[in-house]
């Protein structure tokens, strides 16, 4: 059972981010902001994913314009990902953004961020004060990497300052890195310095094959010791594969609160008297939509997948040409292959 760290609960739009609230999984649209439609897609397939907020770049004028298009037709809280601008910020918010996400350091004047900071307090909206390794303003290449921790969380405490003197502590924290044992570190580190909630993941990450591990090791170790309030999986490519990933990791530590069957599936070995991937990939596309909280289970031969099935509430193990399928450990039917996805859907809808 994880305990997760004490905060501050901050609102952004309809998701309240804190301890006593489910960790919120997000990403960003990577189509053109200008591109509204576009975007609308992706957020609802991103909805359907089990996304809780997504955040959209605002890098001009015409894309503020449209943000405030998407945001009144977003079905969840939109971020407006804010750099260098404070223009931008004003529109963004102005336009209805539930939260911004700011590096300070990237608005050369602080008249400008006192004066974002005034708009998002009227507004009453969040804003993600973020730090990046790679902006770090004293993080010459030189640097040890036993200092860059440290570093980081000096700027990040001047910003905070910064904030609070201006009254504003409607903050979510975040620093960057793209190493993985430095974000763990850093993210420690803002854990035990501040009470706001903290937004997790590696910057860069890469391509899915590359970014699943350090991603999953990073946003796990973190959310297993109880830090971090949202979290975002960076991955080069398609949104809804970031929003998976993310459930995955919630889910692989029970933090992942959204209704719905979980599916295991057993790593397959010389008993294996049926291709449990392809089975694997067919009950799972069956799953999509349903609501019931139950723990589904594809073994691949009938010797051993029953007992290591066992803490599953529904398992199919297959045999040649059969599935026999299992409730809470007592096998229940013996069905052919071709009426096996159909009678597991049954046994799930009245289990
Ligand atoms: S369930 Fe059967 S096929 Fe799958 S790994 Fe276990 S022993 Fe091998």
């Amino acid at each position: 059972m994880i305990t997760r760290r004490k905060t501050k609960t901050v609102s952004v739009g309809s998701l309240r981010l804190g301890h006593r609230h489910p960790v919120v999984v997000q990403t960003m649209t990577k189509v053109f902001t200008t591109d509204v439609a576009a975007c609308l897609r992706q957020i609802r397939k991103l909805e359907k994913a089990g996304c809780g907020m997504v955040r959209i770049a605002v890098p001009t004028k015409a894309d503020t314009e449209a943000f405030t298009k998407i945001v009144a037709k977003s079905p969840m809280p939109v971020v407006a990902d804010v750099h260098f601008s404070a223009a931008r910020a004003i529109e963004a918010i102005e336009g209805g953004a539930a939260k911004i996400r700011l590096n300070p350091g990237n608005v050369k004047d602080k008249k400008d961020i006192r004066r974002i900071i005034e708009c998002a307090k009227a507004h009453m909206i969040a804003i993600r004060v973020g730090v990046n390794e790679a902006s770090i303003r004293d993080l010459k290449a030189d640097v040890p990497a036993s200092k860059r921790t440290a570093l980081m969380l000096k700027e990040l405490r001047s910003y905070v300052r910064l904030f609070e003197k201006a009254g504003f502590d409607n903050l979510v924290l975040s620093a960057k890195s793209a190493d993985t044992t430095r974000t763990i570190e850093v993210n420690r580190a803002i854990a035990a310095n501040f009470e706001y909630p903290i937004h997790i993941g590696l910057t860069h990450a890469g391509l899915p094959e590359d970014a699943l591990i350090p991603s999953s090791v990073a946003i796990g170790t973190l959310l297993a010791e109880g830090i971090g309030d949202t979290i975002r999986v960076s991955i080069a490519g398609d949104p809804v594969k970031e929003i998976t990933l993310g459930r995955q990791i919630l889910n692989s530590l029970g933090l992942d609160f959204r209704v719905g069957p979980e599916l295991i599936v057993c790593p397959t070995c010389g008993r294996c008297q049926v291709n449990v991937v392809g089975l694997a990939k067919k009950v799972r596309k069956r799953l999509e939509g349903m609501t019931k909280q139950v723990r589904v289970a594809v073994m691949g031969c009938v010797v051993n997948g029953p007992g290591e099935a066992a803490d599953a509430d529904i398992a199919i193990c297959a045999g040649a040409g059969k599935g026999y399928i299992y409730k809470n450990g007592k096998k229940i039917a013996v069905v052919d292959e071709e009426n096996l996805l159909d009678v597991l859907a049954e046994k799930i809808n009245n289990f």
